[in-house]
């Protein structure tokens, strides 16, 4: 998945965190999630009212919750370097043009699975 469009790669997101399309529900099992503490919750796709809120904020509080948050400092570079370029939204993600020096054992360690 490599696109620049935020409603693209959240929609790509939530699909492969529901499993990959492998479900013909997937629309379904997306609309009806229950994971209150995944960031990307209140935009994810198929649901009412998702063109108005903004997806930028949810990328944004998902990326710096994947990469470890405050539990090291740089938790900005460890995103703008992170490593997943399969992560849907890698090509989106904050802080990329931001600088400093490279964080390259710190980041491979720091960015989880995402949820
Ligand atoms: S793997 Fe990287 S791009 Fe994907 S959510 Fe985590 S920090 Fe963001």
């Amino acid at each position: 998945m490599s696109t620049r469009s935020r409603p693209k790669a959240v929609r790509a997101m939530c699909i492969d965190c529901m499993g990959d399309g492998a479900n013909v529900n997937t629309p379904s099992l997306i609309r009806e999630c229950s994971v209150e503490r995944c960031p990307l919750r209140p935009v994810r796709p198929y649901i009412d009212g998702r063109g108005r809120r903004p997806l930028e904020p949810a990328i944004r509080a998902m990326c710096f919750h994947c990469a470890g948050e405050n539990a090291d400092p740089g938790p900005k570079l460890r995103v703008r370097d992170c490593p997943r370029q399969s992560c849907p939204l890698h090509p989106v993600r904050p802080w990329q043009g931001i600088t400093g020096r490279r964080r390259d054992e710190t980041t491979e360690a720091a960015v989880s699975q995402h949820p």
